[in-house]
């Protein structure tokens, strides 16, 4: 066991050393306050995505490891659950400010381990950032209802109470933000937490639990297990967890929200998506292709909210070749190079299954515009990179269309009408973002409207809401019915209790068995 102290940093240094040739380093579970050396046999490698150099490695915590871990949480909650709001809040200002201070080490952190450039890392911080901030005013979000008077001398008031032991399971494309989404709310909540960050690039989380210490969380109020598949099974298993944020594949999290479910537990669970553009003919060409090549091939595509599809309506369509010059002068190269645009995918894994889907596309008669799959990054030979590519007369009975792809590719296809566009946006099974560009107020309104996606953009790519606002993906890119962040994520992470008080100079009134009526 060695002290939390020296975590915010520990993480990183060891992470550097292990690619300067040293032995990767083993990460430890966070189990009340103290970082803890697994005893699991079995650990999974946490590998750079551009050199395949090995990071660090992360054990799959044993069994008796997850129980030491959610007792410390269950043992730290009653005294958390009763400190003050205002403590609560101002750890959560000095996290904030920590987390600004080691903005840089976060990023390279992100990079070394997800592949996103150094710029686009420091957004994924940000956007975790912006709800620490909100986190700060939870008092006014969760304050409750007062009605006086509802009987004579009776008032009733609702207050917001926190749940207890509280769990978050997190993807790898936003090592820091997606953490940051959980933890925050439902600490600051008055619950009590278990984290399980991606096994694929854990050390962002780790760094942000050392902040949250160095910024007076205290011991058993936050605590980290690695591993997989069988680590989650048991936090949707155990019966003192009472809520489960998740984000991730539809694959688990549909596993994760019946199996937790069943058990009785809160699930909230953000999944895959497969977000479309409308493209308007009297949209403004050069900011919309912009927008197109930003949001298709920024992190790679590998962010929830890219847009994967563009429907460009009418004579719109002849900009394709103009999106290919775009894409094609985009810098593919590792996160650290300077002027790189987009990094590489997470995995080996994942680039075959991307370069399988466009594949299957093209057998069945969609057209290649722009061919990433056989990139070499000069300096990266070993990366795991893929090009931008664009494919288009893609139809909707096509497998790279039915399934997410979650890489640099843009499908391409065309629609005659704005109803066409938005007959194929609403068939489609998930519904996390859709975005519209055009001149027309009228076209706009009618899509915004008439649009089945939780995410609405109008002009705007990426139409990811700040966090006074929730994250609102719908159909299924989201099971539960409480989003992330905003009053719902606060709601999330509390119950409500409604209290009902008599006080007066109470005259005898007899004794009646009716059922007590307000008159
Ligand atoms: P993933 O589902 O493979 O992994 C997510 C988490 O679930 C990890 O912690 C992993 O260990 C665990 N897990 C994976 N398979 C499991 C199983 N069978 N049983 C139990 N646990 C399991 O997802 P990923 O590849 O890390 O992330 C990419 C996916 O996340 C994409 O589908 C993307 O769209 C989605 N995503 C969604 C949002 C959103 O807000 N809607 C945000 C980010 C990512």
């Amino acid at each position: 066991r060695s002290q939390i102290s020296a975590l915010g940093t520990s993480h990183l240094t060891t992470a550097t050393e292990a690619l300067s040739g040293n032995d990767a380093p083993r990460l430890r579970n966070l189990i009340g306050g103290q970082l803890v050396e697994s005893q699991a046999r079995e650990t999974i490698d946490v590998i750079n995505p551009a050199t395949q150099e090995v990071v660090s490695q992360v054990p799959l915590t044993t069994n008796e490891e997850f129980k030491a871990a959610v007792s410390a949480a269950k043992q730290a909650f009653p005294s958390w659950r009763n400190t003050p709001i205002t403590t609560r809040q101002r750890i959560m200002f000095k996290l904030q400010e920590l987390i600004r201070r080691d903005m840089d080490k976060l990023a390279l952190n992100i990079t070394t381990e997800q592949g996103k450039t150094l710029k686009d890392a420091q957004g994924d911080v940000f956007r975790g950032l912006e709800v620490v901030e909100h986190a700060c005013g939870m008092a006014t979000l969760q304050m409750g209802e007062f009605v006086s008077n509802v009987s004579h001398g009776i008032d009733t008031f609702s207050i917001r109470e926190p749940l207890g032991v509280c769990a978050g399971i997190c993807p790898f494309n936003f090592p820091a933000m997606i953490p940051l989404w959980m933890f925050p709310v439902a600490v600051t909540c008055g619950n009590t937490y278990i984290l399980k960050p991606s096994e694929k690039d854990p050390g962002a989380a780790m760094m942000l639990a050392g902040l949250a210490m160095e910024a007076g969380l205290p011991s058993g109020v936050l605590n980290i297990v690695h591993g997989t598949n069988d680590v989650v099974n048991n936090i949707c298993d155990d019966d003192d967890i009472k809520a489960i944020s998740f984000v991730g594949s539809n694959t688990a999290g549909m596993h994760i929200y019946s199996r937790a479910a069943a058990k009785g537990k809160r699930v909230q669970s953000n999944m895959g998506a497969k977000n479309h553009a409308i493209i308007m003919p009297d949209a403004s060409v050069d900011a919309t292709l912009n927008a197109l090549a930003a949001a298709g091939f920024g992190a790679a595509g590998q962010r929830c909210m890219a847009l994967s599809t563009a429907v460009f309506v009418g004579g719109s369509r002849a900009w394709e070749e103009l999106l290919a010059e775009r894409a094609k002068a985009l810098k593919v190269s590792a996160g650290t190079e300077p002027g790189a645009d987009l990094g590489p995918v997470i995995s080996k894994q994942a680039k075959d299954r991307i370069c399988r889907l466009i594949q299957s596309g093209v057998e069945s008669g969609a057209r290649l515009v722009l061919d990433g799959r056989n990139i070499v990054v000069p300096g990266y030979e070993n990366g795991n990179f893929v090009g931008p590519t664009i494919v288009s007369d893609v139809t909707t009975d096509m497998e790279c269309y039915q399934e997410e792809i979650f890489g640099p590719v843009l499908l391409c296809m065309q629609a005659e009408t704005l109803e066409e566009a938005i007959r194929i946006v609403n068939s489609n099974k998930y519904g996390n973002g859709a975005s519209i560009f055009t001149t027309s107020g009228v076209a706009a309104r009618k899509f915004q409207h008439e649009i089945e996606a939780g995410q609405v953009g109008i002009n705007v790519p990426i139409p990811v809401p700040l966090p006074f606002f929730s994250f609102t993906g719908s159909k299924a890119s989201f099971a539960g019915d409480l989003n992330f962040y905003g009053k719902a994520g606060m709601q999330f992470y509390t119950q409500i209790k409604t209290v009902t008080q008599q006080w007066k100079d109470l005259p005898s009134q007899g004794l009646s068995l009716a059922m007590p009526t307000s008159q």
